[in-house]
């Protein structure tokens, strides 16, 4: 057995461009990577979500042996114990790994004596975060986002945003054509491997089977990429807010699972934007409203996680309520829009992040979900679910349970912005526009008691002025307020 220093290899960074893997060659490397099964099980992940993070594993592990690396791949009880074997067997010269994701990776790995080697798997690292962040009284996504432009180059000219704005939000929020078309999703044909993963499933997982929508090598990540890029990114801006019942994807990039585990890398995928942009193929609303989604947002809440560790148990607003038992699989929802946003996601354990703000995040808030019941579903039936991913946007903006840290105000609608944006409501039997009544859209009721009950502290905001003078205008509010006791009890017991 030769000695060798020991390169630790986590699940969601699977490339040999990340870290110490950009370091390491045959001679001096051999890899390590640990299967947790305490990880995976007692829990109620997705079906698809575990077959994608554990498949794209085995298979980075099958080309890194390949490409000449010795790879000690183990199935064990946790992560602790498949690290300690591995000491134990190979006694390593040292131990190193990349700067994990997760927090409570790290202190693992550290008290395990596993040196760090900096991360690049962001465009932004987080100690660079940490300096931007300084002082500053509050952290407005539109200042990091305009800091990474000029740091990172992206559609630049000089020191002035391309096409002479810096955001074209307002040009990006068009309801789709109802019936709109796309170009199907890029799909791959399971294999042995494939089959032998979801063989070894439990059975009571959630979620429908895996049906290759969802690459698990970079290659299949790469010609995913190319698809986007090709066929769906012009059209991404303009309808990137819209949901149709008839169309899951619209014309979003379904490349977050890609990046969050390292299939890709962000930079290539910016890159790929803006040469798209220059060569005249794709109009500057979709590129700057993509490159900001990556650049900015996905950054900034990178950064946030890090800085906020206080963040992840938030509660502002006492919200005690359990997930509905629609959302679990145990029962059904009449609402035409969570109904479906919910089928979506039992098929593809995926949704964008529309129906993910305005429907699901929002009904939690409205309905009074503890925001820590729904950042831990979320983490499991999204495909892209991770704890740095899922903390800042639902305790920080889904549901502002950190008081308003991260984003001013909820983001909390009735029926209207779902009625304007989708066209759920025409096939709903509910009315978006009526808050009492058989009939009362359980969105706009739940609203108009959700600002009732949270008077103190919203009232004090001055960006909810506006929908505070509209609800002291309200003369039925004795009916909302009973209207809103009925939604609730009939959707804890699952009758709506
Ligand atoms: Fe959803 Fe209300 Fe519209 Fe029905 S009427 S689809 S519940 S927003």
């Amino acid at each position: 057995m030769t000695t060798k220093r020991t390169v630790l290899v986590l699940g969601d960074q699977l490339n040999t461009g990340i870290g110490a893997m950009s370091h390491s060659t045959p001679d001096d490397t051999r890899v390590l990577m640990v299967e947790s099964e305490a990880t995976i099980s007692g829990r109620s992940f997705h079906k698809q979500r575990l077959h994608f993070v554990l498949t794209a594993m085995r298979r980075f592990a099958r080309d890194l042996e390949s490409s000449g690396f010795e790879v000690d791949y183990r199935i064990s009880d946790d992560f602790r114990s498949g690290i300690e074997a591995h000491l134990a067997q190979h006694k390593p010269t040292e131990v190193v790994a990349t700067e994990p994701n997760s927090r409570r990776i790290e202190k693992l790995l550290a008290d395990l004596g596993v040196g760090f080697v900096r991360s690049n798997q962001f465009l932004c690292h987080r100690d660079d975060f940490a300096d931007w962040a300084g002082d500053r009284d509050r952290l407005r996504l539109e200042d990091f986002y305009r800091w990474q432009r000029r740091k990172l180059g992206y559609l630049m000219v000089g020191d002035a945003p391309a096409g002479g704005r810096w955001n074209y939000d307002h040009e990006n929020r068009e309801p789709a054509p109802v019936g709109m078309d796309t170009p199907d999703p890029v799909e791959s044909r399971l294999d042995e491997l494939d089959k032998e993963v979801i063989g070894a499933l439990d059975d009571n997982l959630q979620g429908a089977e895996p049906i290759g929508l969802w690459a698990t090598t970079r290659r299949g990540a790469l010609a995913r990429l190319r698809h986007f890029i090709d066929e769906v990114l012009p059209d991404f801006g303009r309808y990137e807010d819209a949901m149709l019942s008839t169309n899951w994807a619209i014309a979003h990039s379904m490349l977050s699972p890609y990046l969050n585990i390292g299939l890709l890398v962000p930079g290539e995928v910016c890159d790929a934007v803006e040469e798209a942009y220059l060569a005249g193929r794709v109009p500057i609303n979709s590129a700057e409203g993509f490159i900001r989604q990556v650049i900015g947002w996905r950054e900034f809440v990178w950064g946030i996680y890090w800085l906020w560790p206080e963040q992840e148990n938030a509660n502002e607003l006492g919200l005690r309520r359990h997930v509905p038992p629609a959302w679990t699989g145990e029962g059904q929802t009449r609402m035409a829009c969570v109904s479906d946003v919910l089928s979506s996601l039992e098929q593809r354990a995926w949704i964008h992040h529309i129906p993910r703000l305005m429907v699901l995040s929002n009904f939690a808030n409205l309905y009074g979900i503890d925001p820590r019941r729904v950042r831990r579903w979320m983490r499991e039936v999204y495909i892209d679910g991770a704890d740095w991913v899922m903390g800042p946007n639902v305790m920080g903006m889904g549901m502002w349970a950190d008081g308003g840290r991260m984003s001013t105000k909820p983001y909390v609608s009735g029926g209207a912005y779902i009625n304007r944006m989708s066209d759920y409501c025409s096939g709903c039997e509910f009315n978006p526009r009526k808050r009492v009544g058989d009939d009362a859209c359980p969105f706009t009721t739940l609203y108009w008691a959700f600002l009732d009950q949270h008077r103190e502290p919203l009232a004090k905001n001055a960006r909810m002025a506006r929908q505070y003078q509209t609800l002291d205008r309200l003369t039925d509010m004795d009916a909302v307020r009973d209207r809103a006791e009925y939604v609730v009890s009939a959707v804890g017991d699952g009758r709506l």
